[in-house]
């Protein structure tokens, strides 16, 4: 581990405890660093295994980080927490790399400045962490689930053999969202914490995917469900992206539409619906588009016309089939202006167990700089359980982990005054 020679080198924390609830990349990170400070440390989790929407991240290439500038980085999360930009410029996406590089795994920037382990894989980097975590003494007990506190105040589990009970002198939480349920985080957590007094906001999706308002037609659900919007731009809110997104069977999906995800789900939460912009040609300004839309096409189809002149075919063409009148089709103006900017109107986020990540979570305020529950003293709290969120691009890994090393920092320093 970095640093193993300072190992145990707070004062006061020879023999002290802490238990660790979560063994996702926060939890780990709480792990690696209460082990540094000399903390004994035990991990526990609900599922079978250690980290696994972790492994999941890794699925699709683990974006780890992202290598824009900082002070850009953490324009990123929302809302803007001067604790967590803290933690973020303490342990940012350059140590990360640094870390990840420690552990023997090497890492590119690819060319939209997202940060990758050079095989994309995040198996691989959670087998050295573990490794590397086990031989500095973490020791893990896995099908345990954090129940709360038994009558003595001690943080309880059931386990295959029951409900058993822990002492620790202090205890991490690092119990991830709410989406992807089955991979362990399923936000049981929060009636929880509210029950002692902690002030959490409701999980919510983020990085999610919308029904369209009225839904597609079944023709168009049941040719273009799973296909890709490609080179596409949405506008909403003021905000100009480019990118791609997929059609769902109910509406839409995928890194562009995550990218306004917040916005768009707090503007459904306030007016009912949210309508943005799309420019089906992004790369073709109104002018060039009015021009060729309305150019003489003879005895041509308007779709061949259309496709001839700007490549216009597939899922677009339909949508705009979908979304315009007959009349609206055949206005060369009007259809020239919906090929630039077509409203298309949302009605509700998808369900937060498909989110790719949770908003909302332990409020700021319920924590001290430390992390540490101010109704709980000796509870930290840590990773996406948390009230923040971000868009993809390793935002999410790297906040989760910055938080989790200062979770565990945080218990460290308290019981090195705490203790007597
Ligand atoms: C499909 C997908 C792809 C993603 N890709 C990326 C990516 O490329 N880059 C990126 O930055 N982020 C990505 N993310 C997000 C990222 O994986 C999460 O933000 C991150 O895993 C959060 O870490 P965490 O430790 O806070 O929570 P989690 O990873 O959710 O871990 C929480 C752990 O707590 C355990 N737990 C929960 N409740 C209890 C309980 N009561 N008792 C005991 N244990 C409990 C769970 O079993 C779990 O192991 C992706 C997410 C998904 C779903």
């Amino acid at each position: 581990m970095e640093g193993d020679g300072h190992m145990g080198e707070q004062a006061g924390l020879q023999g002290a405890r802490v238990a660790i609830v979560g063994a996702g990349p926060a939890g780990l990170m709480s792990a690696e660093a209460a082990a540094k400070a000399g903390l004994a440390v035990d991990v526990y989790d609900a599922m079978p295994s250690a980290g696994r929407k972790f492994l999941l991240a890794g699925r699709g290439g683990l974006n780890l980080t992202h290598a824009e500038a900082l002070d850009r980085f953490l324009t990123r999360l929302r809302p803007q927490q001067p604790a967590l930009e803290a933690m973020v410029r303490g342990f940012g996406p350059e140590a990360l790399r640094a870390w990840a590089a420690d552990l023997g795994v090497e890492t590119f920037v690819g060319s939209s400045g997202r940060v990758f382990p050079t095989d994309m894989k995040a198996a691989p980097l959670l087998r050295a962490w573990l490794h590397r975590l086990r031989a500095a003494g973490v020791r893990f007990h896995m099908r345990h689930r954090w129940v709360g506190w038994d009558a003595e105040g001690h943080p309880a589990f059931e386990t295959p053999d029951g409900v058993q009970a822990v002492t620790c002198d202090a205890l991490v939480l690092a119990l991830g969202g709410g989406s992807w349920a089955r991979l362990g985080s399923d936000g049981a957590w929060v009636p929880l914490l509210q029950a002692a007094g902690v002030a959490v906001h409701p999980l919510q999706p983020s990085n999610c995917g919308f029904d369209v308002a009225g839904g597609w037609t079944p023709l168009f659900t049941e040719r273009y469900a799973g296909q890709p919007f490609k080179s596409v731009a949405i506008e909403f809110g003021g905000v100009r992206r480019k990118g791609e997104f997929v059609a769902t069977a109910s509406g839409v999906e995928g890194s562009l539409v995550y990218a306004f995800s917040a916005d768009l789900r707090e503007a459904i939460a306030r007016e009912g619906q949210a309508t943005f912009s799309l420019d089906l040609l992004p790369d073709r300004d109104e002018a060039f588009v009015q021009r060729e839309v309305a150019h003489p096409r003879g005895s041509r189809s308007l779709s061949s016309h259309l496709k001839g002149r700007l490549g216009l075919d597939g899922i677009k063409m339909s949508l705009l089939h979908e979304r315009l009148s007959r009349e609206e089709i055949h206005a060369p103006e009007r259809l020239a202006q919906a090929i630039k900017a077509l409203p298309v109107t949302l009605s509700a986020p998808r369900p937060i167990d498909e989110a790719i990540s949770s908003a909302g979570g332990v409020d700021w305020a319920a924590m001290d700089e430390r992390l540490m529950l101010r109704a709980r003293p000796g509870v930290f709290c840590a990773g996406e359980m948390l009230d923040w969120e971000a868009p993809t691009g390793g935002y999410l890994l790297t906040a989760t982990m910055a938080t989790g090393r200062a979770a565990g920092e945080g218990a460290a320093r308290w019981l090195a005054i705490s203790r007597p």
